[in-house]
């Protein structure tokens, strides 16, 4: 846990959240300011700044997260998706806590992701 980041906080349960899903690695949230009809956040618990930061002990934990997305996809009926992962600040990235976007249900407004 990293003090200060928000999805620490979220993880913790010290901050609200809307949590669609939870394992002993990861949490699934609603986005707050969803960009489609379903905005997920995948969050590793591990504090991992960013893809950046990927060290090779992370290879398992980053391909659950993409087998969590398949599950929660399948559970909430989406017939397809995007997954994006947005890398430090020049990539659009604002929280800076690993997490995987799941986007669908309809139109995305991706250059807002
Ligand atoms: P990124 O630009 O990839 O860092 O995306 C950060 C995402 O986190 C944005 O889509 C925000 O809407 C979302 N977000 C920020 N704070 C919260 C929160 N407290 N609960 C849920 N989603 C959040």
């Amino acid at each position: 846990m990293k003090q200060g980041c928000i999805f620490c906080g979220i993880i913790a349960g010290a901050i609200s959240s809307s949590k669609v899903y939870e394992d002993d690695q990861v949490v699934v949230i609603n986005d707050i300011n969803p960009k489609a009809k379903v905005h997920l956040l995948i969050l590793p618990k591990r504090h991992i700044d960013s893809v950046s930061e990927l060290r090779d002990l992370d290879e398992q934990l980053m391909g659950h997260m993409i087998f969590v997305a398949k599950k929660v996809a399948d559970e909430q009926n989406l017939k397809g998706y995007k997954l994006l992962l947005n890398v430090n600040k020049e990539g659009g990235q604002v929280v800076f806590h690993i997490h995987m976007h799941l986007l669908g249900g309809g139109p995305i407004k991706l250059s807002e992701c």
